[in-house]
């Protein structure tokens, strides 16, 4: 408790050092199993759980990545499932858990990037089995118990400590196989997550740290991941993408999610490309109402707060990013309905939504130029 009798600290620098906030958190269960080659330990993962009858997850576009799943599990796997679409249709998780249910699976393999995962968390969601999940793109979704199911054009998330995978495995082996047109925008989406984590409601410092390096490992080793398929930075990529997901998934998310939410709802957009290019100008955008949090930032990503935007922004563009918004198709009136609809539903912000200057805002996010109008 301040008061007068008892003065703040000072540091030596002579400035008063405010008490640090009460913060109350529950930390997110799970093992996490990361280094090369640790696909092959799947079995004996699975095994050390005493389960043996494995569904696997895997997109029939990634053929290769099958193959190798399939030989890992070895005789654990009885089932495979290979319809995979983003954003999980509502239809669709019900077929693979009626599929799950009919072969009496033990456990859920899901093996790909956040679409593949996001179907393991709805079947592990509906039938109370456990999720194993092994990314192989840096969306951050097997750290968090927040999934998604789409119907029509609305897409609903919620959070269920059933949809957090029991075991998380990272071998950045699968990485090297990933096209840069994957590899920038997934890593800007990991990118997102650490941002948010730190202006979402419920940040404290432990997340701030995660969210703080994550950022930081991003800003250092994205456009080497995305010019080479070295193994390190691919790998160091794949770390950030986890601090960005545990951080993100503790927290909960805030505006920059749930626009790029909206778009992906609306307007099928694809989610990491539209992450990528969003971000630069909702951080312009709150820069007003979360001066320290750009300035934590900047510093973590090496920069001056006043050109974080404009930073994040040119990472963005190095690595692969669209050009804008009407670069994935959307038009203008489109974006103009997502912040119609934003303001509508009154989003949760760290600076309150203006219909004016948020359309503002998403209509330099369309146009792909570098943030520069929506700071007032
Ligand atoms: P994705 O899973 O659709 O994958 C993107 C592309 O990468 C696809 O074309 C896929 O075929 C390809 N790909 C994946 N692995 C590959 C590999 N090893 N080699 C070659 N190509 C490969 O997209 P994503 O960005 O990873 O995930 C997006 C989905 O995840 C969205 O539905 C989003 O809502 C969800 N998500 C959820 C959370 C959460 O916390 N719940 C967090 C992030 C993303």
């Amino acid at each position: 408790m301040k008061s007068a009798e008892t003065p703040e600290p000072r540091d030596r620098s002579g400035f008063d050092v405010p008490s640090p906030a009460s913060f109350a958190r529950t930390t997110l269960p799970g093992r996490v199993v990361f280094g090369n080659g640790t696909l092959n330990q799947l079995a004996p993962e699975l095994d050390g759980e005493r389960r043996h009858r494995a569904m696997l997850i895997v997109s029939a576009r990634q053929r290769e990545l099958a193959d190798r799943g399939r030989s890992a599990l070895g005789h654990v796997m009885a089932l495979e499932w290979n319809e995979v679409r983003q954003h999980v249709p509502r239809d669709l998780a019900e077929r693979a858990t009626a599929a799950a249910t009919t072969a009496d699976i033990d456990a859920i393999v899901a093996l790909g990037g956040g679409s593949t995962v996001g179907l393991g968390k709805a079947v592990a969601v509906h039938t109370g089995l456990p999720l194993v999940a092994v990314p192989t793109t840096y969306s951050g979704s097997e750290m968090t118990p927040i999934y998604g199911l789409t119907s029509g054009n609305h897409k609903k998330t919620a959070r269920d400590p059933a949809a957090l995978p029991k075991i998380v495995v990272y071998d950045p082996q699968l990485m090297t196989a990933l096209p840069p047109s994957i590899v920038g925008p997934s890593g800007m989406n990991a990118l997102a997550h650490c941002v948010e984590a730190l202006w979402a409601t419920n940040h404290d410092p432990i997340t701030d740290a995660l969210a703080l390096d994550g950022a930081a490992r991003l800003q250092r080793f994205l456009p080497k991941a995305y010019t080479t398929t070295d193994l390190a930075p691919r790998g160091e990529v794949l770390i950030a993408a986890c601090l960005a997901g545990t951080a993100l998934g503790t927290v909960g998310s805030s505006v920059h999610h749930a626009l790029c939410h909206l778009f992906g709802g609306m307007y099928d957009t694809p989610h990491a490309e539209t992450h990528a290019i969003v971000l630069p100008y909702v951080i312009r955008y709150l820069e007003p109402a979360i001066p320290d949090t750009v300035a934590r930032l900047a510093e973590a990503m090496k920069c001056d707060p006043a050109e974080l935007a404009e930073n994040i922004w040119a990472l963005a563009r190095s690595v692969g990013t669209p050009p804008g918004l009407r670069a994935i198709g959307l038009t203008k009136n489109q974006t103009d309905a997502v912040a119609e609809e934003a303001v509508a539903k009154h989003l949760v912000s760290p600076r309150p939504l203006e219909l004016r200057s948020l359309r503002a805002m998403l209509r330099e996010a369309w146009s792909g130029e570098p943030p520069r109008t929506t700071r007032e």
